[in-house]
This record gives structure tokens, C-alpha cells and sequence, in this order.
């Protein structure tokens, strides 16, 4: 049986962090294991800027891209004697994206994201995959671009599923023959006509969910710098428990409402074959983390999540005239062609409000289509707390100092749309 072990960029982030990565991979002799790897650190979101700077036509790109490069080179110099093959991996790596930033702009700017960013994961696994052969772990470096196939909406591409399972079957497997270890990629993947795709921000967790999903694995690990899935992040909260057992239902509520633990398109494809998937630390990988998996809802406590840059966008008719069904079905439409996800919407007679994360880029876009038929009023800088099985005391707890724009109660779920009191100056 396959397991699919996933760590993310802070796993890697420097050369201790990937040496404690083999560390734990070497706790696994007697397992068949695709380990799906993100970028290093921050580096896609130094990737991101350079692909800005470039669409910008912006000269910052060598330097975006030396700094890029450098930190690269010290955890590769950390790793590897000098002259090490791997060098010249990482090299030719950093050459294809030269090439882009030299070529003339493609009228596709998402297309060029893609081919920028996703050399992130390309370079992180290379490492992995050369520096675990180094520690006498025998391996198999794959390029997830021959197995993820995905159609072509660059940037946040679908994944064609039977192509991917066909694929698993012809070109994953086999490679086990080689070696019991098959180091790959997340977050990204490739159209039918080889063009590199990318699944969306932190997308690496959903590939991992993936390859699960088409290997029938027994299991997906993801590895964390938190010791399982919390009842609330602890960066914004005190007084936070780590919870033992979540079903999917729960899990995809969870990250569905902004939980960043996981991505949340990793639980669907888990959930339809009972895959289990642990959530656990990488600083302290022998203790239990959180296991998702089928079986009966369980009493939880109070589980908090918090989504900042949120923006309320308040539509309505000019006229008077009723938003009815007509007008919602435009607005929704407009909504899908945009890929804005709506988190919370309420509507009036003459009025329909919408919660999403804030995006420039789409939000524009939909503002554009939707012409100038409505009204249209939009606040910013909101916050989404979404409070599952809620008591009072929590809810009393997350009210205060906030402004409340709005909030509902589903269930065993209250969602409120808040803004950081004003702070009042007095003279
Ligand atoms: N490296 C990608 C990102 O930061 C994917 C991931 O980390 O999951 O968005
Ligand atoms: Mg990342």
C-alpha cells in the first residue's frame, strides 16, 4: 500500500529543516511513499513579485530573482559539496525562467505566472530528492507535471481526474520498482499539451489529496509546524487544544470557512475513497497529531476561524425594482465566471450583500461586467469569524471591541462579518 507523506514549504525551509525531513523519512524503511514537496519557504511568494515586476515591465526582476537564487545556493552549499550534480540541476531550474523573463510577454499573464511559479517546487524537490540520495535514502525524483493533468484555467486549473488516475497506474507505480521513495512536486501539474498549470495557493495539500486519491493510498500525512488541527490558529489566539479525530464533513466545514490548516480542496477527493489523512508535527513526529477520517460526528469544542481581508460588496437596483431572480442569476453568474467564492450573502428587496476575500483582480473584473446597471457599495478590511458549535461565551468573547456588520446563526455554526472598532481620539 502507498502512503502520500506532504510537507510544506516551512518543512524546508533551510538546511536543517531538510535534513530533519530525511530524518523522518528514514522512520519509514517498509513503506512505498510519494513524498510531495512545496516550495521552499517563502519562495513563491518572492516568485509572485517577480512575476509582477515583469508583467510591470519593472527592472526589479534581477534583483528579485538573485535574492531568489541566492537563498537557494546557501541551502544548497549547506547540503552538498561544491561540484555536486545537483548544482547543475538547480541551474538549468533558474535558466528556464530566464528564458520567460527574456521572451517577449505572453497575452496570457496567468499563463506566465505558471511557468514562473511553479519552478518553486521544482527546485525544493530537486534538493530534497539529491540530498536524500546523499543520506543513503534511495529515491525517485518525478516531475508531478506527467501525472497531474489539469485543462488549462492557469493559475487555479481543475484536475481531469481519469487522466490523472491513467497516469498514476502507467508512470507512478512503476517507478516503485526503483526505489520505495518517489519525491515529487505540489501545487502544480500540466495541460494535455504540456503546458506547466498551477492549482491555486498553497495548493501543494491538494496534490497530496490527489495522489492519494489515484493510488488508493492507505494514507495522507501532512506534515506541520503545529502539532495537529487546532481549535483556533494559535497565532491569533490564546488557550488554543489540538483535536484528536475530525470526520471529513467536519474538516471540509472547517477549512471551507478559512481554516489554513489544510487546503480545503484536499478533502473531497479523500473522502470519496475513506482515504484517513493525519495532520501532524514535523518537529515532533512521533506524537499523534490530528487523524481525519470517517466515522460519527463527535461532541467538539467551540473550533474558532478567522478569515481577515474581507470585503462586503452591497448591490442594488437603481429603480427601485425588486432583486429578484433575473438579477441574482446575473450577479451569480458574474460571480462564477469570476471565481469569486462567496462566503457569506444576504438578500433585501431591493438589495443582495456579498462576503468574499478581497482580490483586486477579480473584484474589477466582475465590477466591469456587471456594468452599471446597480448600485454598488463596498466595504473593506472586514474579518469573517466563523465560530463552529458555538457557546455564549465564545461568541461574547469574539465580539468584543468589533463592530458587527452582520452575523447568523446556521445550526451549530454562527458567522459574523466584523470590523475592528474605530479607535476614538478625544481631544
Ligand atoms: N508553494 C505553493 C504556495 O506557497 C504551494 C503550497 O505551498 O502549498 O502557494
Ligand atoms: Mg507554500
Amino acid at each position: 500500500m502507498y502512503k502520500v507523506f506532504k510537507f510544506g514549504g516551512a518543512s524546508v525551509r533551510d538546511a536543517e529543516a531538510i535534513r530533519n525531513v530525511v530524518r523522518i523519512l528514514k522512520k519509514y524503511p517498509n513503506d512505498k511513499l510519494v513524498v510531495v514537496v512545496s516550495a521552499i519557504g517563502k519562495t513563491t511568494n518572492g516568485l509572485e513579485e517577480l512575476w509582477k515586476a515583469y508583467t510591470k515591465g519593472s527592472d526589479k526582476t534581477t534583483t528579485i530573482l538573485q535574492s531568489l537564487q541566492e537563498s537557494h545556493l546557501r541551502i544548497a552549499n549547506a547540503l552538498f559539496e561544491p561540484g555536486d550534480p545537483v548544482f547543475d540541476r538547480l541551474n538549468d531550474l533558474w535558466v528556464t525562467i530566464e528564458w520567460v523573463l527574456e521572451e517577449e510577454p505572453h497575452p496570457d499573464q496567468n499563463y506566465t505566472y505558471d511557468q514562473i511559479i511553479s519552478v518553486g517546487e521544482l527546485l525544493s524537490s530537486t534538493i530534497l530528492s539529491a540530498f536524500l540520495e546523499k543520506e543513503g535514502v534511495s529515491n525517485t525524483w518525478m516531475d508531478a507535471r506527467d501525472v497531474v493533468i489539469t485543462d488549462d484555467h492557469y493559475r487555479e486549473a481543475s484536475v481531469l481526474w481519469d487522466r490523472v488516475e491513467s497516469r498514476c497506474a502507467s508512470k507512478v507505480i512503476p517507478l516503485f520498482e526503483q526505489s520505495d521513495i518517489v519525491v515529487t512536486q505540489g501545487f502544480i501539474g500540466s495541460t494535455l499539451d504540456n503546458n506547466t498549470t498551477t492549482l491555486g495557493r498553497e495548493g501543494s495539500d491538494y496534490t497530496a489529496a490527489i495522489f492519494g486519491y489515484a493510488l488508493n493510498a492507505a494514507g495522507i500525512w501532512i506534515w506541520k509546524d503545529v502539532p495537529g488541527i487546532l481549535t483556533a490558529d494559535p497565532k491569533h489566539f490564546n488557550n488554543v487544544i489540538k483535536i484528536e479525530r475530525l470526520t471529513y464533513r467536519e474538516a471540509i466545514e472547517m477549512t471551507y470557512y478559512g481554516a489554513k490548516v489544510i487546503h480545503p480542496k484536499t478533502i473531497k477527493p479523500i473522502q470519496n475513497k475513506l482515504i484517513p489523512l493525519y495532520v501532524r508535527s514535523f518537529l515532533d513526529p512521533e506524537v499523534d497529531g490530528t487523524m481525519i477520517s470517517a466515522m460519527d460526528e463527535l461532541k467538539l469544542p467551540p473550533i474558532i476561524v478567522l478569515e481577515d481581508n474581507q470585503a462586503m460588496l452591497h448591490i442594488s437596483s437603481k429603480d427601485f425594482s425588486f432583486i429578484g431572480e433575473h438579477h441574482l442569476s446575473r450577479i451569480f453568474g458574474l460571480l462564477a465566471k469570476h471565481h469569486l467564492k462567496i462566503n457569506l450573502m444576504r438578500n433585501t428587496a431591493i438589495s443582495f450583500s456579498v462576503c468574499f476575500q478581497y482580490d483586486d483582480r477579480k473584484i474589477n473584473r466582475f465590477l466591469e461586467e456587471l456594468g452599471d446597471e446597480f448600485t454598488v457599495t463596498m466595504d473593506r478590511e472586514l474579518e469573517l469569524i466563523t465560530i463552529r458549535h458555538y457557546n455564549a461565551a465564545t461568541v461574547k468573547e469574539m465580539k468584543k471591541n468589533k463592530v458587527i456588520l452582520f452575523e447568523e446563526r446556521i445550526r451549530d455554526t454562527i458567522q459574523m462579518v466584523t470590523r475592528p472598532s474605530p479607535v476614538i481620539v478625544r481631544k
